[in-house]
């Protein structure tokens, strides 16, 4: 008999596939040599992104990773050290890049609650001007934050605070669209304009194409024209240098054309998710506030973990984690899909 069951990937928003018209965007491009900086199609997406966050310059590059090791490096020399969350990607997810590469040494510092780093916690950590300390030169946020939009009066303060003690500023914006989608929900403006006014809090913002806005690979570092010179040499030294890279930055200026607005059904379908597991018994479902939904294990839910998750793969679901479970949803994702994973789940817990 054939398995008809329905199959849902919900590890992550990178998952996603090029929709056709993305795919006919790519095929269409006019290409150069990126290496030569005559890649019109890149020259056209360094443009427009910079342009839309509000900065003088931008930089392609092939992931989100190399990303952030450009602003460390640009933004730090050896020696010098960089305030970061412990959850960040830029110090926790990228093996250590910023030290191995850069020589530059990361202040971790613990999340509040609501995944903000507390401005006491930041002051209390900057080093003074002396010869036993690393040097203090660099504030590291992300927005959004294991899919948390960061308050925007926070952010605010933060970078305001930042800027008052001579550091530089990095946000780390992979999901900088989902931020400005459900900030615009907020706010009542655009998502451009919430973008844009989440980016100019900062001297520096990566921005991801290939997460929820489902181009297949790249990433954008934006900032002034002499940092982004400077990001672009240490791009050229990780090997990020790509050729006819045009065909990658369409797929990325298609999604910018039409992927953005849409992140709002991400963030729906994720809302749908939470409220179908609400009352699960063993289940604490976190309320997301964009396309990822975090559910932990509790009670003697925790030692049918190893169970649950045989039982998510044996009827399509696929997610991550293991006592704290992640669903993400994205554009390959769909009602149907999500009801099924509500279904599977629930059916496990005969709730
Ligand atoms: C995915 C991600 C990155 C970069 O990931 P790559 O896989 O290297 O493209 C950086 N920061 C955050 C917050 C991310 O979620």
């Amino acid at each position: 008999m054939q398995k008809t069951e329905p199959q849902v990937d919900l590890r992550s928003d990178t998952v996603t596939q090029p929709t056709a018209a993305m795919r006919q965007a790519m095929l269409a491009a006019p290409l150069g040599d990126d290496v030569f900086g005559d890649d019109p199609t890149v020259n056209a997406l360094q443009a427009r992104i910079a342009s839309l966050l509000g900065f003088e310059a931008a930089l392609f590059v092939p992931t989100g990773t190399q990303s952030n090791l450009c602003a460390l490096l640009a933004h730090c020399q050896r020696g010098d050290e960089y305030l970061v969350g412990q959850q960040a990607h830029c110090y926790r997810w990228e093996g250590g890049g910023g030290a191995v590469f850069g020589s530059i040494q990361p202040q971790p510092l613990a999340h509040q609650p609501d995944g903000t780093l507390a401005i006491a916690d930041l002051e209390a950590a900057v080093k003074p001007d002396d010869a036993h300390f690393a040097r203090t030169r660099l504030l590291a946020l992300e927005n959004t934050l294991g899919g948390k939009l960061l308050p925007f009066d926070y952010v605010q303060s933060a970078t305001a605070w930042a800027q008052g003690k001579g550091l530089s500023r990095h946000l780390d914006g992979a999901r900088l669209f989902n931020a400005a989608v459900a900030q615009a929900a907020l706010t009542g403006a655009t998502v451009q304009a919430e973008a844009r006014r989440i980016a100019q809090c900062f001297d520096s913002v990566s921005v991801c194409f290939s997460k929820g806005l489902g181009a297949p690979v790249g990433s954008a570092l934006c900032g002034s024209a002499e940092f982004i010179q400077r990001a672009h040499r240490v791009r050229k030294m990780a090997g990020g240098g790509m050729r006819q890279a045009g065909m990658l930055a369409a797929a990325a200026l298609h999604a910018l054309d039409h992927h953005v607005e849409r992140l709002a059904d991400d963030h729906a379908l994720a809302q749908r998710l939470a409220a179908g597991l609400a009352g699960v018994p063993g289940l604490q479902v976190e309320t997301p506030h964009t396309n990822i939904v975090f559910v932990e294990l509790v009670g003697d839910a925790r030692d049918r973990s190893a169970d649950l998750l045989a039982h998510l793969a044996a009827n399509g679901v696929r997610a991550t984690g293991l006592y704290r479970l992640r669903f993400v949803t994205h554009l390959n994702v769909d009602a149907s899909g999500v009801d099924h994973a509500v279904a599977v789940i629930r059916r496990f817990f005969n709730a």
